[in-house]
């Protein structure tokens, strides 16, 4: 028996024991297409050489130096990097080990912010529904996935949850796209009426929403829409791009395709590309002159924060996918992806929707097409498909029953950006096959 609390008390894993290029290869030896990055995460796969060179180089030299008495090169490095390539004045990287820390850091910058300014009385959140920004108590409050949510609620901060940008169930029929984010924008201003625009310190919003609803971006216009509303009342955005971030839709930053510049954006995944654990916080000129002229102190901190190790990781592979160009592919890649999943899926009658951008595709099943209507939660669909996929050698992200039963089931597909199109033929064999083999049961 093992010792170890695995996320599921009842299951047992296979053990991963290589990685070659982006599949993972268990200890009898059977392959698995990584179709989903984990969660989002491994996007140069599984053997990247370089990336294991610069970790190796760095263990070498100074695996760590705690963060309150040291620097260290590839932490500084990595922040130019970041901070050479983020949009407008977000000049400053907090470095931390994941996503959950990243959006908490986050939120406590930008309450400190407010405080230092003399404003504060502000401490409203406003995020939205169907959302997911971490699993530690304060960013598990800011999401809006009842799954993860319900049994901690009587432990989680107030936060008040705006309908999410996902055209497929929140556009009316008869609603243009100009229309909805008009509507989406008034949610806003409502709720900024009804609280006091003066006493609200931030809106978090994922670009493209992803471990709730499978990849979805919102409708053109809505972060410009809802950038000029937060700033008409001097509240932060933050733009949480932990999923989708760091080259998944095909930019570094997803908030940039949007043609907006947030006040903070974390990111993580897709930063160390899973080869260390690490996430960050980039923060705007404006944020960090408060503070720098306040206390001249971030009041916070964790024992690995700019961990020398992770940031040599971080900053190889971020090097590796500029210097190869990985973008481009991320952009080819992705729109075939989504050809070849319209093809074989697009006439199914359980397949709801397929959408996304880059290599961040997701697919809403539904019982029923015409109605939209879900099939029952209890049937656990997602999780019997992953479990199917698993055993035919793929592995793909699967959600569900995040809105008490009025959403479907959702199929996230993440592949590291090397991926070719004999890979995306594969996902598709196995995955068709994977759905069919579970819904012939139902
Ligand atoms: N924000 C978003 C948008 C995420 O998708 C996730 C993880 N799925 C998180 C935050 C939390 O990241 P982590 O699991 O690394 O704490």
């Amino acid at each position: 028996m093992s010792h170890v609390l695995h996320r599921s008390l009842l299951q047992s894993y296979p053990t991963a024991v290589k990685g070659d290029g982006v599949y993972i290869i268990d200890a009898d030896n059977k392959r698995y297409l990584d179709a989903c990055g984990g969660a989002a995460v491994s996007c140069l796969g599984h053997s990247d050489t370089s990336v294991i060179a610069a970790i190796k180089n760095q263990v070498d030299s100074i695996a760590y130096a705690h963060s309150s008495f040291f620097t260290t090169e590839p932490m500084e490095q990595l922040a130019d990097f970041l901070a050479e390539r983020a949009p407008g004045s977000l000049n400053s990287v907090y470095f931390v080990s994941g996503g959950s820390e990243a959006v908490e850091s986050a939120l406590k910058l930008a309450r400190q912010f407010f405080v230092e300014k003399g404003e504060p009385q502000r401490k409203h959140i406003i995020a939205r529904r169907q959302s997911y920004h971490g699993n530690t108590l304060g960013a598990l409050a800011t999401g809006g996935n009842l799954w993860r949510r319900q049994q901690f609620e009587p432990l989680l901060i107030n936060i008040h949850h705006l309908s999410p940008c996902y055209a497929y169930r929140e556009q009316l029929s008869d609603e243009t796209d100009t229309d909805f984010v008009q509507r989406l924008g008034n949610e806003l201003e409502e709720k900024i009426a009804e609280l006091g625009g003066e006493n609200i310190m931030a809106f978090i919003a994922e670009p493209v929403v992803g471990a709730t609803l499978g990849a979805v971006p919102a409708v053109a216009g809505y972060f410009k829409r809802m950038r000029d509303i937060c700033s008409r009342h001097g509240i932060l955005l933050i733009a949480d791009e932990v999923m989708c971030g760091m080259g998944r839709t095909g930019a570094l930053f997803a908030s940039a395709q949007e043609g907006i510049e947030p006040d903070l954006i974390c990111i993580a995944k897709g930063l160390g590309g899973g080869y260390q654990p690490i996430g960050a916080t980039l923060v705007s000129e404006d944020i960090i002159a408060t503070l720098r002229n306040g206390s001249g102190f971030f009041q916070h901190g964790h024992t690995y924060i700019g961990h020398a190790t992770a940031c040599a990781a971080a900053l190889a592979v971020q090097q590796r996918i500029e210097s190869d160009h990985l973008l481009d592919n991320v952009t080819l890649m992705g729109e075939k992806l989504q050809q070849a999943l319209i093809q074989a899926l697009g006439d199914h009658p359980h397949v709801g929707d397929i959408r996304g951008r880059g290599l961040f595709r997701g697919i809403e099943l539904v019982k029923d097409r015409e109605s939209k209507a879900p099939f029952d939660t209890s049937l656990k669909l997602h999780a019997k498909i992953k479990a199917t996929a698993m055993q035919q050698g793929l592995m793909c992200y699967p959600m569900g029953g995040t809105l008490n039963g009025k959403d479907g089931d959702h199929i996230l597909l993440a592949p590291p950006y090397i991926i070719t199109e004999a890979h995306i033929a594969e996902i598709i064999d196995k995955l068709s096959r994977s759905i069919d083999l579970v819904l012939n049961k139902v």
